[in-house]
């Protein structure tokens, strides 16, 4: 059984070809110069144009919740792990996995991105704890 696996779209394209190059992509607005995440075709404070820009992977977790019970058999062998709401150093938050020990998690700690190659076309971005 199978993972399931992003589907790029052309607004998502950026974001996960980012992703491949070892890159945390979100958008920025040149107008109101703020961050913005998830991915929208224009800023969503005042409608200007936005261009990808590479995030510094830092942030800090927000909220979590510990994944005990598999989506399927799949995720079988990763249970149980850790999925944070992550806000990013830059402003938007994200939702990600992050990569500790279960006792380790807690709202407030310090995290940074790394990437999980999946296949030649799938690298998914998670986070890791730092001190
Ligand atoms: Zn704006």
């Amino acid at each position: 059984m199978l993972k399931n696996l992003p589907v790029p779209t052309p607004l998502t394209a950026p974001y996960w070809e980012g992703c491949r190059a070892g890159e945390l992509r979100i958008q920025y607005c040149q107008v109101c110069e703020r961050h913005q995440f998830y991915p929208r075709s224009v800023c969503a404070e005042c409608l200007g144009s936005v261009d990808w820009v590479a995030a510094s992977g830092k942030g800090e977790v927000v909220s979590y919740t510990v994944v005990r019970l598999a989506v399927s058999e799949a995720y079988a062998e990763e249970v149980p792990y850790v999925v944070a709401l992550i806000r990013l150093a830059e402003g938007p938050q994200l939702m990600s996995q992050v990569d500790c020990e279960i006792e380790q998690i807690a709202t407030g700690r310090s995290v940074e991105v790394y990437f999980d190659v999946w296949s030649d076309e799938v690298t998914i971005p998670k986070f890791r704890l730092v001190s």
